[in-house]
């Protein structure tokens, strides 16, 4: 499989950025509510005050959708993110709610894409974790069992059952959520919000936030804004100032690369029916998926530390592009010798129990870290929530699910470099072992016959 033109996007490869860029924001202004990002989970927030009545103004650094919200894999997850049997030892009694946070999430999504008519080639196909290994289908119905108890609607089957491609052992379908161009779902969303009664500025990277008692003040670079309530929505960048709370998150980089179109007769000989989005189960996934232009997108596999903000602009490691290409040819053998096209990166939020948090900080700024690889489906959910919230003064039970009471966050665990690179030498030591274990199958089959 060749990486040798790879083409390096800036941006994101499921869409152009827009032409029609909002000015900077110029001069000072106050407001009820100012939302700070302008991804999914801000633009949320933004827009749904705005339909409330409110006063509310949006500041973005670039436009709306250059963050992880265009860049991401486009899988609409039901279930949790993170390591859920994990999750299940330490925070038992969290999973029903946790699980139906990620059900309604990914349900909000879709009633958003239907009630605004997004075009983001959005398929109700659900997600399925995939086992490349009998190791990890043990796993798969370990999480099955769990996820079944908190709530969850799932199916476990062999890959024919399932109807994924025939190089995986066998999965669990996450049966809520589907797959979707995340770049379209962004940039119609930001639609949606510049044709509201939001104000929008672009261009604005917020510099400092300060609460000053009665109202918080924003600073930008050309203008502050005052407001009764600030909403921090941007993500990975939340550490950019001293408001936000100690080990909020930890910013890390992951990348996405495409194939080049496929022959579709190649494509349905690998049994691939349901079309459902693939992650596998090693402790840092690789997600493989369809889209409708023929090729297969597929991702992550290592993560990269941010150590200091601001957070800079990256492009993937051709490295790291070689390695997950090495990595498809062994999950599809019948396409090693599909090139690889393109490959994009963008900056997520990890948080220190992998779940999505919200809280506030003080009586007035609000902050919301949904993402840890789910927040296709959870942030624009969670900003939703947060702007109900804001404006009735109470939780929906959702949002008190993920509520901190006190923004008090332990260091995290393992997400130093070494950290992380200790846990993907095991998941390397496993692909090996299977590998192994796999080519004696083989080794046996073939003397049989
Ligand atoms: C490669 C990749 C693959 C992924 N795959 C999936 C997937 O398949 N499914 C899934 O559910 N999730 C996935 N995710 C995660 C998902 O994309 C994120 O969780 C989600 O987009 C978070 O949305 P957000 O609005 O919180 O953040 P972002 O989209 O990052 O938005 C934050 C915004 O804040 C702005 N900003 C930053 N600093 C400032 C400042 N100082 N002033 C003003 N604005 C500022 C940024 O410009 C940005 O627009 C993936 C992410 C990546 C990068």
């Amino acid at each position: 499989m060749s990486t040798d033109s790879v083409r390096y996007e800036s941006f994101t490869g499921w869409v152009d950025a827009p032409t029609d860029v909002r000015p900077a924001l110029d001069g000072d202004l106050t407001c009820h509510v100012a939302v700070i990002g302008g991804g999914i989970n801000g633009m949320s927030s933004a827009l749904r005050l705005a339909e409330r009545g409110q006063d509310v103004v949006l500041l973005e650094a670039d436009f709306c959708g250059h963050g992880a919200s265009s860049r991401n894999a486009g899988q609409l997850a039901g279930a949790p993110g993170g390591d859920l049997q994990l999750l299940n030892l330490l925070s038992r009694r969290k999973m029903p709610g946790m699980m139906r946070l990620a059900e309604n999430a990914a349900h909000h999504v879709e009633e958003f894409i239907a009630k605004y008519d997004i075009d983001c080639e959005y398929e109700a196909t659900g997600n399925a974790f995939a086992a490349v290994s009998r190791g990890q289908m043990g796993r798969v119905r370990r999480v099955a069992r769990i996820v079944t108890r908190a709530g969850g609607h799932v199916e476990v089957g062999t890959a024919e059952e399932l109807g994924i491609p025939r190089g995986f052992v066998g999965g669990m379908r996450e049966v809520v959520g589907g797959r979707m161009n995340p770049g379209k779902l962004s940039l119609g969303m930001r639609q949606v919000l510049l044709d509201s009664a939001a104000r929008v500025f672009e261009q604005t990277k917020v510099t400092d936030v300060v609460d000053e008692g009665g109202q918080v003040v924003v600073t930008t670079p050309h203008g502050r804004v005052r407001a009764d309530h600030v909403v921090l929505a941007t993500n990975a960048f939340a550490g950019e100032w001293d408001i936000t709370p100690k080990h909020l998150s930890v910013p890390i980089y992951v990348i996405e690369v495409e194939t080049e179109p496929i022959d579709p007769a190649r494509i349905t000989a690998l049994g691939w029916t349901s079309g459902m989005g693939l992650v596998t189960q090693h402790a840092i996934m690789e997600n493989y998926r369809l889209t409708p232009r023929n090729t297969i997108v597929f991702g992550v596999r290592r993560l990269e530390r941010g150590t200091s903000y601001p957070l800079p602009a990256k492009a993937p490691d051709p490295g790291l592009v070689e390695e997950l290409t090495k990595a498809f040819a062994l999950r599809f053998p019948s396409l090693a010798d599909v090139r690889v096209e393109r490959a994009w990166g963008g900056w997520i939020a990890i948080t220190s129990s992998w779940l999505p948090v919200a809280g506030r900080i003080g009586d007035r700024v609000h902050y919301s870290i949904a993402c840890n690889g789910h927040g296709l489906a959870q942030a624009p959910y969670v900003g939703t929530l947060i702007a109900d919230a804001i404006v009735e003064g109470a939780r929906h039970p959702d949002l008190e699910t993920l509520w901190q009471e006190k923004p008090k966050f332990p260091p995290p665990m393992m997400m130093g470099r070494l950290g992380l690179r200790l846990i993907w030498a095991v998941d390397r030591f496993n692909d090996r072992v299977n590998g192994s274990k796999r080519n004696a199958r083989r080794g046996v089959a073939a003397q049989i016959s």
